[in-house]
């Protein structure tokens, strides 16, 4: 055997072990000079059926790649890249489309034009792309159910700081605002003002007109209370049954009554309806008002609420329906 078929059986046998299939292209004529046999065969086309013309193998190309592959070309050919490489999907004769690969090289032409000759390798690349694709796939599904956790985790934390019934921050939601403010006042050396508020003979209103109209009263007074703080910077809990506390934060004990006296009138001032012939209930609430420095743990907050309740029990002793600090 010769050097030259030595060297092109050596080369067949590389070729086929690493599962590529050359080719060569006039660049001149457009003509397909060496066919890329596997890549039919994988087409599914017969000797007859297989491209001859570089056009004829361009209408085999994904219309999605057609353009990519031809600035792939192009950018080889002007000498842009020292390899032409591409990636693109190929119809089969059954219809499916397959992903492939191309590596190839404008050599010189046999008679020593220069840039005559395209000659390449087109391998297999369809596993790896649905690979791939699954791989997106999954990622953007993972990162669907993130976002959804996300929200549920979101919600979750309102409802367990919220009450179902008025919308106001719980019990629990309170008791970290109230030692988050705590420990601001202690460190800005500001006065921390709270308010807490409980309705009056409440029980005679759920006794007489039904706990449907105590639920009606509740939320009134919800409404009132969370009307006349400043957004974003006070805060109204709903404490227990008919119980609410007010958080002032930067606000002294004068500044607190004044709003717990406004916050008194305009409970005094609410109608809620109890049925279908206008009638409506009138009723009040009482105040104990504390202010403090602060402090840094949840005990400072508890000794203002314990001194609001002792200034609220007294307003209750004082007759009810006022303010005492
Ligand atoms: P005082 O003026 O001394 O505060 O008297 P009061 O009747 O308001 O106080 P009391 O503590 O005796 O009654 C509170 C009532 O609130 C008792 C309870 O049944 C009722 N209650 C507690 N939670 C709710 C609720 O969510 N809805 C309704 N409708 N009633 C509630
Ligand atoms: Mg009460
Ligand atoms: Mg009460």
């Amino acid at each position: 055997m010769s050097d030259a078929g030595r060297y092109k059986e050596r080369l067949e046998l590389a070729l086929e072990a690493a599962g590529l299939d050359l080719w060569e292209n006039n660049l001149v004529t457009g003509e397909v000079t060496g066919k890329a046999l596997k890549t039919s065969q994988e087409l599914g086309y017969t000797q007859s059926e297989m491209a001859g013309t570089v056009e004829e193998i361009l209408r085999l190309v994904h219309p999605d790649d057609v353009s990519r592959l031809q600035q792939a070309v192009k950018d080889h050919l002007t000498g842009q890249t020292p390899q032409y490489r591409c990636e693109f999907r190929l119809r089969a004769k059954n219809g499916d489309w397959i992903w492939f690969a191309n590596f190839g090289k404008v050599m010189d032409g046999d008679d020593g034009m220069r840039g005559q000759r395209f000659v390449g390798v087109t391998f297999n690349i369809d596993d790896r792309k649905r690979k791939e694709h699954e791989i997106e796939l999954m990622n953007r599904q993972l990162a669907e159910k993130n976002a959804l956790l996300e929200s549920y985790n979101l919600q979750l934390e309102m409802l367990a700081s919220t009450d179902a019934l008025t919308g106001l921050a719980n019990r629990r939601k309170l008791m970290e605002l109230g030692l988050r403010e705590c420990r601001r006042a202690e460190r800005f050396q500001h006065a921390l003002s709270l308010l807490m508020i409980d309705i009056d003979h409440f029980k005679a209103i759920n006794d007489t007109w039904g706990h449907h109209v105590g639920d009606q009263v509740i939320c009134a007074v919800a409404d009132a209370c969370g009307a006349r703080v400043r957004q974003g910077v006070d805060a109204v809990a709903r404490f227990g049954g008919e119980e609410f506390i007010v958080l002032l934060p930067e606000t002294d004990l004068v500044g607190g009554c004044s709003l717990a006296d406004v916050l008194r009138e305009s409970v005094a001032g609410l109608r809620v309806p109890v049925n279908d012939m206008a009638e409506h209930v009138q009723f009040t609430v009482s105040v104990g008002v504390a202010t403090g420095y602060g402090g840094g743990d949840m005990e400072a907050f508890e000794q203002l609420l314990s001194r609001a309740d002792k200034a609220l029990y007294r307003a209750k002793q004082a007759g009810r329906n006022c303010v005492r600090v």
